[in-house]
C-alpha cells in the first residue's frame, strides 16, 4: 500500500544545522553560476546561436546561467518529438507513470536545498519562500502520482444486464506547458508532471526569467529515468515562439499560468481550427488576481494586520494570490493601517541570499519600472503611508509601499500590480466591503477577518473568488489541502493540487461489451 499523501514539511530555519545545510547549498550553487544550458528535444541536447542571460535580480551584475533560445524551427521539432514519444508513453501503465513521479519527488527531496538555492539566485526568493516553492513541487508530484493511480481504478457505472461496461481515462496527446516565473519550480513542475502522469507528452516552454530552474528540473527527470521526448525543454521568448506552439496542428492542449493578457491571447488562438487539425484544443489558463482582505469591525485586528502584511509583501507581492487591497471597516480603519505600517517597517528589504531578508527584489527591469509607475499613480490616487522608494541600485529593489484612502475604482485598486504595493480602502459597513471586494474583473483569492458569524456566512456565499479564506492570510495554498484556481479573468479555475485537476489532462472512454 502506498502511504496517503502528506504535505512536505517546510524547513526549520531556526535550527543551526538547517541554516548550515542551506548555506552549503547556496555556496554549491554559487560556484555553478554562469553555466550554459541547452534545449532538449527528444534525446538531443541542442545549443542554439541565440542565447539569453538569466540574471540574479538581487545582484544584477551576476549571471545565473546562459540559456540557448529556441526559434520556431526548434519549436516544430520539439512538437514532433513529443508527438512521436506519445505513441509509446500513452501505453505505459498508469502505475508505472506514477512511480516515475515518486522517484523524481524522492530525488528532489534529497536535493531540496540545492533547488531552493537556485530559486534564491534566479527568482530572488527569500530562503523561506524558496523552500516553500521546492516543497510544493515535491507535493505536486506525490499528489498527482496518487491521483493517476486513483483514476486508473475501476469507476462505478450503473449495472446493465448482459453487458460489461467500463470507463477508462485516456491521455490527450501533445501538450504545451507555459509556466510563469513566480513559482518557477512548483507551478512549472506541477503543470508538466500532471500532464505527464496522465500519459501525455509535453513541450515545456519555461518562463524566460527562470529558465535555469526549469533546466535543472529537466535534468532531474532524466536522472529519474523519464524516457526521451516525454518532456522536451524549449526555452525561448514567449513573444517569439508562443504563438507558433499554440497554433501548431499537433498541439492537443495548452496548459498556461501567467498574465491575463497572454492567457486570453492563447485562449483565442487555440480556438481557431486549422484545416488539417483533428481536435478541439483544450486550454487550461490560470491568470492574474487583484486579491482583497476584508477586515470587519469586530475582527481580531492583530491577526488582520499579520495576515495583510504577510499576504501583501511575501515574495515582494509577486504572487497571484497576493493581497493588494485591504478593505477595512471605517470603525477600525486607522488602527489596522497603523498596525500594518508598524509590521511592514520591520520587514527587511535586501538580497535574497541573506537569511534575514524578508522582502527581496522584484524579478526584472520590466517589472521594476512597471511597479514604480504604479507607485507614482498611487501618489495621485491615495495617501502614501510607507515606502514609495527604490532600494539599493545593485538589484531590482522596491520598498514595501502602502497607500491609504484609495477609491474602490482607482487604478491601483483595479489593476494587477504584481509588486510590493498595498492599497487601503475604507468601507462604511460589511455589505459595502463585500461589494468592493467583488468589484474587479478578477476572482482568485480573498480573505475575511471577522468574529461575526452572520458576516462570515454572508461572505462564504457572496465573496466570489476561487479560494476564500477566513481569519487567515490569502496566500500559501497547499497542495491537496487548498486546491487552487480562480474565477472570471483569473482563469479557468482548474484547481491545481485538487482531485479535479488530472481530469483536465485526460479524456474518458467508455467500453461496452455484450457477452
Ligand atoms: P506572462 O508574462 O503572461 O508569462 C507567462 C508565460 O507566458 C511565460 O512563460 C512567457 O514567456 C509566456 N508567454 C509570453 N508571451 C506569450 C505568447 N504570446 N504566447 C505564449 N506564451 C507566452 O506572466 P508572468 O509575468 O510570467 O507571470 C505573472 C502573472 O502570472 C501574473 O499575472 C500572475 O497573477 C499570474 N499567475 C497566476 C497564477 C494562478 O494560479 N492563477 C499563478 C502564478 C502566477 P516569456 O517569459 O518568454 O515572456
Ligand atoms: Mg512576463
Amino acid at each position: 500500500m502506498r502511504e496517503p499523501f502528506r504535505n512536505e514539511p517546510f524547513s526549520d530555519f531556526t535550527k543551526t544545522d538547517v541554516i548550515h545545510e542551506f548555506m552549503a547549498a547556496l555556496s554549491k550553487v554559487d560556484a555553478a553560476l554562469g553555466q550554459e544550458y541547452m534545449l532538449k528535444i527528444g534525446p538531443d541536447h541542442m545549443e542554439t546561436k541565440q542565447k539569453r542571460k538569466s540574471i540574479n535580480p538581487s545582484q544584477i551584475s551576476q549571471v545565473v546561467g546562459v540559456v540557448s533560445q529556441a526559434d520556431t524551427e526548434h519549436a516544430h521539432r520539439a512538437i514532433l518529438a513529443a508527438s512521436a514519444a506519445f505513441e509509446e508513453w500513452k501505453r505505459v501503465e498508469p502505475h508505472a507513470r506514477a512511480r516515475l513521479l515518486y522517484k523524481a519527488a524522492a530525488n528532489l527531496r534529497r536535493r531540496r536545498h540545492e533547488f531552493s538555492a537556485w530559486l534564491v539566485y534566479e527568482a530572488g526568493k527569500s530562503w523561506a519562500e524558496a523552500d516553500a516553492d521546492t516543497a510544493e513541487a515535491i507535493d505536486f508530484m506525490e499528489f498527482y502520482g496518487r491521483e493517476m493511480e486513483r483514476l486508473s481504478e475501476t469507476h462505478p457505472l450503473v449495472p446493465f444486464p448482459g453487458e460489461h461496461n467500463e470507463l477508462v481515462y485516456l491521455p490527450l496527446g501533445v501538450g504545451i506547458v507555459i509556466p510563469p516565473w513566480n513559482f518557477p519550480l512548483a507551478i512549472m513542475a506541477g503543470m508538466t508532471m500532471a500532464a505527464v502522469v496522465a500519459g501525455n507528452t509535453v513541450v515545456l516552454k519555461p518562463a524566460s526569467a527562470t529558465a535555469v530552474v526549469a533546466a535543472k528540473f529537466v535534468e532531474l527527470l532524466e536522472d529519474a529515468g523519464l524516457p526521451d521526448g516525454v518532456v522536451n525543454y524549449l526555452p525561448g521568448a514567449g513573444s517569439e515562439i508562443g504563438d507558433f506552439l499554440v497554433d501548431h496542428t499537433l498541439t492537443r492542449f495548452v496548459c498556461f499560468t501567467g498574465s491575463r493578457e497572454v492567457g486570453l491571447r492563447i485562449n483565442e488562438r487555440a480556438s481557431a481550427r486549422l484545416p488539417d487539425q483533428k481536435w478541439i484544443k483544450r486550454v487550461i489558463a490560470e491568470m492574474g488576481g487583484k486579491d482583497t482582505i476584508i477586515v470587519d469591525e469586530d475582527g481580531d485586528l492583530a491577526l488582520a494586520a499579520e495576515a495583510i502584511t504577510a499576504s501583501a509583501f511575501g515574495y515582494a507581492g509577486q504572487k497571484c494570490s497576493a493581497c493588494s487591497r485591504a478593505v477595512v471597516h471605517e470603525n477600525v480603519y486607522d488602527e489596522v493601517i497603523d498596525k500594518v505600517v508598524a509590521l511592514t517597517k520591520a520587514l527587511k528589504l535586501g538580497h535574497a541570499e541573506d537569511p534575514s531578508t524578508v522582502v527581496g527584489p522584484v524579478i526584472d527591469e520590466r517589472a521594476y519600472s512597471n511597479i514604480l509607475k504604479y507607485v507614482e499613480i498611487g501618489r495621485k490616487e491615495g495617501v502614501l503611508m510607507l515606502g514609495g522608494g527604490k532600494g539599493s541600485q545593485t538589484g531590482y529593489y522596491i520598498e514595501p509601499t502602502i497607500f491609504k484612502d484609495v477609491a474602490p475604482y482607482a487604478q491601483i485598486a483595479q489593476e494587477e500590480i504584481f509588486g510590493p504595493v498595498l492599497a487601503f480602502i475604507k468601507a462604511a459597513n460589511f455589505d459595502a466591503a463585500l461589494d468592493i471586494a467583488n468589484n474587479t474583473e478578477y476572482g482568485l483569492t480573498g480573505a475575511v477577518i471577522s468574529r461575526n458569524r452572520a458576516h462570515i456566512e454572508q461572505a462564504r456565499e457572496a465573496f466570489h473568488v476561487g479560494n476564500l479564506y477566513f481569519n487567515r492570510k490569502c496566500t500559501g495554498a497547499m497542495v491537496g489541502v487548498h486546491p487552487f484556481g480562480g474565477f472570471n479573468m483569473s482563469g479557468t479555475d482548474s484547481k491545481a493540487g485538487g482531485r479535479d485537476y488530472l481530469l483536465l489532462f485526460t479524456q474518458p472512454k467508455v467500453l461496452s461489451e455484450r457477452f
